[in-house]
């Protein structure tokens, strides 16, 4: 077995109703309290409740950015830092998807760090991080298991890394009441997401012993909930697997990171507007195709533990859970394909993707003159 290193300091409290069960927990952190949060998924899932009341019952005054948009620019982290400094938050509690968890990371840093960029982004920040206790409302970033706030660079029109073990939450609480609300589509999209962080940490060149164990478990239990959503809405059941897989798949990318798959997705989103999710799932048959010349072993059990059987039946099991309505002409492939190739999480994918095999991934997913080998 090879070296490896496990680290992973959040405390997680699992279950309906953990919040109000034990919310006392986040009293140790402090005396004022920033929310970060969307404009509505906070509410409309219950979790504002659920922590206003634990707020109050601690007697811990706070106060409420709700202005985190869809893949947060880099400028709202810096409103919502803004908002904790001027408040005088001792901690962060970022509550919704992906989106609110990672702005509310990054104004845990910026709250004490007046940094540039990339200083930000080089983890280079003097001062201390404020705490940060995450409520997921979307089952699928695992973000309140990870060190890493993704942002938009609006300026560069890319998204960035946040890196740090002190992005780590300090609590997280997980109660799958608060993605009831979820539509058909998010759900899809945000387990699609899961499901690639469990399959690029199993492949990546950084997986370990441990991160495999969740990966493996995350992905038996993300391909049999994906293959019944296509016929049925999700019941309590459902919610439970998937947010217990989104977060064993957050442990996973916590010790491996992603591989060039996410690095890929991130145009589909940012110039084309598909959601995180989605977009990765997009691109997955041709980067399972380009994987498997070098590891043919790992990508077969990846699909038996799907339950797919084979790259086909993976294509057959997303292909009523997502809308295919991007077209990339030519010159817009080999720009991506040019700015993926250098992305750190292509350096982890095996084999090594070249431009030319990114070109190819991207024309054959969504590429004007594909050819759908896969439906
Ligand atoms: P999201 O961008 O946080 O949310 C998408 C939409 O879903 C928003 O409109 C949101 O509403 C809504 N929503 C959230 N919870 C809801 C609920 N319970 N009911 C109804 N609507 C709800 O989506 P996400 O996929 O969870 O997060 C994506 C972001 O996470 C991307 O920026 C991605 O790069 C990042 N990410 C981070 C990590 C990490 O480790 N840090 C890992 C993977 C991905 P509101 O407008 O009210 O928020
Ligand atoms: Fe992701």
């Amino acid at each position: 077995m090879n070296d490896f290193t496990y680290y992973m300091p959040t405390r997680v409290f699992w279950g309906e109703g953990c919040l109000a069960r034990q919310g006392d927990a986040i009293s140790r952190y402090g005396t004022r309290a920033l929310v970060v949060t969307g404009k509505t998924s906070a509410r409309a899932s219950g979790a504002m409740d659920d922590i206003a009341g634990a707020l109050d019952r601690n007697g811990i005054p706070f106060a409420v950015f709700d202005e985190v948009e869809a893949n947060p620019s880099i400028e709202t982290a810096r409103r919502a830092g803004a908002a904790a400094r001027s408040f005088d938050a001792d901690f962060i509690l970022a509550a919704g998807g992906g989106s609110p968890l990672d702005a509310g990371k990054a104004a845990a840093v910026l709250a004490g760090n007046e940094c540039a960029d990339d200083d930000l982004f080089s983890g280079n920040f003097p001062n201390p991080v404020l705490p940060v206790i995450a409520i997921p409302t979307t089952a699928g970033t695992g973000s309140e298991a990870t060190p890493y706030s993704i942002l938009t660079d609006t300026a560069k029109k890319t998204k960035r890394n946040l890196k740090s073990d002190r992005l780590f939450p300090v609590l997280a609480f997980l109660d799958p009441r608060y993605t009831f609300s979820l539509s058909r589509e998010a759900t899809a999209s945000t387990a699609i997401d899961a499901l690639t962080h469990a399959l690029e940490g199993y492949l990546s060149t950084r997986a370990t012993p441990a991160s495999d164990m969740f990966a493996l478990r995350s992905m038996a239990l993300l391909g049999p909930a994906l293959t019944k959503l296509s016929a049925s809405a999700p019941g309590r059941e459902d919610r439970e697997n998937y947010l217990y897989a989104s977060f064993l798949a957050g442990c996973v990318i916590a010790q491996t990171g992603t591989t060039v798959l996410h690095a890929m997705g991130y145009h589909l989103t940012i110039f084309h507007g598909v959601e995180h999710g989605r977009a990765n799932g997009l691109l997955l048959v041709p980067y399972l195709r380009h994987v498997m010349a070098a590891q043919l072993g790992r990508v077969r059990e990846v699909l038996d533990t799907l339950g797919c059987g084979d790259l086909a039946g993976l294509g057959r099991m997303l292909g009523p859970l997502m809308k295919r309505d991007v077209n990339l002409a030519d010159g817009q492939i080999d720009e991506y394909a040019r700015i993926a190739v250098q992305s750190p999480s292509a350096v982890c994918t095996l084999p090594p993707p070249t431009a030319g095999d990114i070109r190819a991934m991207y024309r054959d997913a969504v590429g004007m003159k594909k050819i759908r080998k896969d439906e």
